[in-house]
């Protein structure tokens, strides 16, 4: 078995969303996807949150009275409704009589260093048209910065706001490592210039670095994570769930203002370089996933109080007519019993909408409250309401390990003994060199992609319930989660192929890719993160099958090849009928693979 060579270069050509990567964006900034333990470690001792909210408070306590307010919109707060630091930036311009402005920063070398696909870029453009619109009806501007090198984008935005005569920036915070040291910067040249910054959470139910165990250390298990979650939630529920009023509208002259009347003009841009999206592919996702506020409310509105279906499994639209209303069974009712039954449309698909902000979290769980009884938010295991807070915590948990234990954010396991884990060879033999040293290689480097890696992506495995859910992706930008833990599991156990070149292809070709939970997903299923998988517990893609896909209609529909299967033999076809239907033979034998895996995960560092 061949070792994965050690250096490589950054062709970033390998998504099916790739068609107008440019030069400029792909090839002038290559970054290092995994940091050095003692890098990480150091982080890990000293995170960057507390850093900023240190900064935050020591800033200017109270500037002068400026000339407007800004408002930072950042990629996963997209919404004017309910968003905490919008609306505190509103209330500040009120009291101060002045404009407030909302700006957007477009980062390509952000989106490259964080794997952003250009569905999920499209997606952006197109929730801020959102956006702008509904801006636009309370005199609102929202003026859009493209800035080239990420390294000076704080010098960027205060130079934007001293230009302005501004002296207040508000921003949710966002949580990953090299946006908390971005907005560290911020906050100390904004103090220089006399700007007050103020950055507040706003992504979770519960802020993340809150929560402790009785030991005062953070969580890395799930369980009694959720049970403090919702105790804390409940002791003071009112709180945290409040909603944030939506901006007051701007006095209409400001139109007029020579200073701000040009922000009402600019236009959003169809795509960024080297973002762009193929004009099929383009076409689908505005079908499968369009955007906007109010497509998210009718989102969480079909999760209420619609009847699942199974017609609906395939790249079509998930507000098309033809859902049946419900009061007894709708999906948030029987997600306890249906949830995992991944055919059927039994779950909320509102992760993209919760990934770009589109709805907060919180109103997620203020919608519960209003199919229950109970005052008291529902957590529990017993109902379907319970089930699906569970997993809007879990969704809060990722973040909160994320803040906790900063690392997994550059590219190292949480659990570093696996760190020496000999992964195969994802590329091509001889593919790659020129990009990193070898006394410093990128292990996860995007050189030629090999035959295993490639065929796992094209789902064409050979294994179809694996190929299914890799056409799914393909296909739609997104999964059911139960096909994502089996395609990852696949990936790392029986190919052996790092997580994080699959944790990447994720996030290139997902339109809900988010650092925290898709990191959490993939270091679960490989076996290396908080609360995972045990190494020794491996998915076998058969008899998930069987779970997953109860009927097949799952694989028939994304593997037309094997359409006319049924049973046993659409799960693992004969060889010979899968010759028959030119289908491939497994790329891979998975029990001796599963020994292969187990081997190596006892034995870090051993063939
Ligand atoms: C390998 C892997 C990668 C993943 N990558 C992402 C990703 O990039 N972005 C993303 O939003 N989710 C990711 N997930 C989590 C999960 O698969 C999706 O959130 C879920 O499938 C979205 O469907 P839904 O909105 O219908 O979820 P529902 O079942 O309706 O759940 C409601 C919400 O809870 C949250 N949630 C549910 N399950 C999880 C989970 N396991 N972890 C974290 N949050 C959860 C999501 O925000 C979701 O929208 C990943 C999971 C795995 C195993």
């Amino acid at each position: 078995m061949a070792k994965r060579s050690r250096s490589s270069s950054p062709d970033r050509s390998e998504s099916p969303t790739k068609k107008t990567r440019t030069p400029e964006s792909s090839v002038s900034f290559p970054h290092r996807k995994v940091a050095t333990a003692t890098a990480a470690a150091a982080v890990d001792a000293d995170p960057p949150l507390s850093k900023l909210l240190q900064a935050v408070k020591g800033g200017v306590k109270s500037p002068k009275k400026g000339d407007a307010v800004v408002y930072w919109m950042r990629m996963s707060d997209q919404r004017i409704s309910d968003n905490r630091a919008l609306s505190m930036a509103s209330e500040q311009a009120q009291a101060d009589k002045v404009p407030l402005v909302v700006i957007f920063v477009f980062s390509p070398q952000d989106y490259i260093a964080h794997d952003r696909g250009a569905r999920r870029i499209d997606f952006t453009i197109r929730n801020l048209a959102c956006v702008k619109a509904a801006l636009l009806e309370l005199n609102i501007p929202l003026h859009t910065i493209k800035h080239q090198v990420r390294s000076t984008l704080p010098q960027a935005v205060v130079s934007f706001l001293s230009d302005l005569s501004s002296t207040s920036l508000y921003a949710n915070i966002e949580y990953e490592v090299d946006e908390l040291r971005r907005d560290l910067k911020i906050c100390s040249l904004a103090k220089e210039k006399g700007i007050k910054a103020t950055f507040v959470h706003d992504k979770c139910v519960i802020e993340p670095g809150l929560l402790h165990t009785k030991e005062n250390k953070a969580y890395a298990v799930y369980s009694p994570y959720q049970r403090n979650w919702l105790a804390t939630l409940q002791g003071k529920q009112d709180h945290y769930l409040h909603e944030s009023p939506r901006p007051e509208a701007n006095d209409a002259k400001i139109k007029d203002n020579k200073k701000f009347s040009a922000f009402f003009g600019s236009e959003l841009p169809d795509s960024i370089p080297g973002f762009g999206l193929d004009p099929e592919d383009k076409k689908k996702m505005e079908e499968v996933w369009p955007a906007g506020e109010d497509v998210a409310s009718q989102m969480l509105d079909r999760f209420l109080h619609t009847k699942s279906r199974s017609s609906q499994m395939g790249a079509v639209s998930p507000l098309a007519d033809g859902a049946a209303s419900s009061d007894k069974a709708t999906r948030l009712l029987k997600y306890g019993e249906e949830r995992d039954i991944a055919t059927k449309d039994t779950t909320s698909r509102l992760s993209p909408y919760l990934a770009c902000g589109a709805i907060s979290a919180r109103e997620c769980i203020r919608a519960t409250l209003t199919m229950q009884k109970s005052k008291k938010v529902d957590g529990g295991r017993e109902t379907g309401i319970g089930r699906w807070v569970q997993e809007v915590a879990w969704r809060d948990f990722y973040v909160n390990i994320l803040v906790s234990f900063p690392r997994v954010s550059m590219g190292r396991p949480y659990l570093e003994k696996y760190a020496k884990v000999v992964w195969e060879n994802h590329q091509e033999e001889g593919a790659g060199g020129g990009g990193y040293s070898e006394d410093d290689p990128d292990p996860v480097g995007q050189g030629r992609e090999g035959e295993m890696l490639r065929r796992w992506k094209e789902g064409k495995t050979g294994v179809p319930i694996v190929d299914a859910g890799m056409r799914c992706i393909k296909e739609m930008g997104w999964a059911h989660n139960r096909f994502r833990m089996i395609v990852a599991m696949f990936l790392t156990k029986d190919l052996m192929i790092d997580w994080r070149v699959g944790e990447r292809y994720f996030m290139q070709n997902l339109i809900d890719g988010d650092l925290a939970s898709n990191n959490g997903g993939w270091q679960w299923s490989a076996s290396t993160g908080v609360d995972p998988a045990p190494y020794f517990r491996i998915f076998n893609p058969y008899s998930q099958s069987k779970k997953a896909d109860p009927t097949g209609e799952f694989i028939r529909a994304f593997v037309p090849e094997l359409s006319k299967l049924r049973g046993e033999e659409l799960y693992k076809p004969p060889p010979a009928v899968a010759d028959k239907l030119g289908y491939p033979q497994p790329i891979v034998d998975h029990y001796s693979a599963r020994d292969r895996a187990i081997r190596r995960f006892k034995n870090p560092g051993e063939e």
